[in-house]
């Protein structure tokens, strides 16, 4: 700039110089041109190339490095189980993911966080498993000794067969339920020894739940006149015997020496279940067998033995 003010000075004094020289008349300054004037071109102005404003950076120019503003806010996304709270824009975070919500683990299924479905570990082990028993299995003759009705503590020794086990949704004699169905199975006693004949035979038969199979739970000889409670997917159902137990018999007699009994037997449980065990057990285990008094109660611990047979029903 200076240059080119004292370049058009200079021209402006070398044409009064002139105009002195030639004498007389107006003169007019020849104009200045740049081919005539030695000066470098102006340079461009710095206009700032801004880019976008980030939530970690102002605005700043990609040239110069100068910044306008301030950073933008962060757009914080909320923080779950499995990530702490993330900037939706930038991606940075801030603290700790939020602790799992754990629905514990029941018999059917593992812990599961009921946010994110992460499961942990493994379902509860069947508490009937802790106990040692061994299940027999369906569709086959297993020995069975009970008391005889003279005399419980006077064993017979007889079989017991349970068959057929099928689910059904209802029928005119079993009553459909909302979210429960029949367990549906068929239970032959044959009794045909001495003591049998002799003295009669006492059996009874309890089905508590695989999974939470109490031992010190009370147990009434009669046992299908009372209300017990199954566990399956966490829930407790409190089954009534009374409404939940239908049973047919087909047959009750004695035929040569042997005593039949043939009956088709149903369950009500919740829709799957496969937790019922039908534990066939000795009567004269049973200190009410031996009082009359039915109303008298033992543990479950007290009534199986060695001979006790378990049949679960499930396929
Ligand atoms: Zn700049
Ligand atoms: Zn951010
Ligand atoms: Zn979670």
């Amino acid at each position: 700039m200076k240059t080119r003010i004292a370049a058009l000075i200079f021209a402006a004094a070398l044409a009064i110089m002139v105009g002195c020289a030639s004498g007389g008349g107006p003169q007019v300054p020849e104009a200045a041109t740049p081919e005539t004037v030695d000066s470098p071109p102006p340079s461009p102005v710095h206009v700032h190339d801004l880019g976008d404003a980030t939530c970690l950076e102002p605005q700043t120019c990609k040239e110069c490095g100068e910044t306008v503003g301030v950073p933008l806010l962060h757009e914080w996304v909320d923080a779950d189980c499995l990530t702490p709270m993330t900037c939706g824009s930038c991606g940075g975070t801030e603290g700790e993911p939020l602790p799992h919500d754990w629905r514990e683990a029941n018999y059917q299924e593992p812990q599961e966080c009921l946010d994110c479905g992460e499961v942990e570990g493994e379902p509860l082990p069947a508490v009937f498993l802790s106990h040692g028993f061994t299940l027999s299995e369906l569709g086959i003759a297993h020995p069975y000794i009970t008391g005889t009705y003279a005399d419980t503590s006077v064993p017979t020794k007889g079989r017991v067969t349970v068959s057929d086990f099928h689910v059904i949704e209802g029928d005119e004699d079993r009553e459909a339920k909302e979210g429960f169905e029949w367990q549906v199975f068929r239970v032959l006693y044959e009794f045909d020894d001495d003591n049998a004949r002799r003295d009669g035979m006492w059996w009874a038969v309890m089905w508590p739940c695989y999974y939470e199979f109490s031992l010190d739970k009370d147990l009434y000889l009669d046992d299908r006149v009372h209300t017990y409670t199954i566990n399956f997917y966490g829930e407790d159902y409190l089954l009534d015997n009374e409404e939940d137990f239908v049973q047919d018999v087909l047959q009750s007699e004695w035929i040569a020496g042997k005593y039949v009994r043939d009956e088709i037997n149903a369950i009500r449980v919740p829709v799957g279940y496969d937790g019922t065990v039908l534990v066939f057990y000795n009567t004269g285990n049973h200190p009410a067998s031996r009082t009359g008094d039915l109303s008298e109660p033992a543990l479950r611990s007290e009534l199986i033995d060695n001979d006790t047979v378990f049949i679960r029903l499930a396929n």
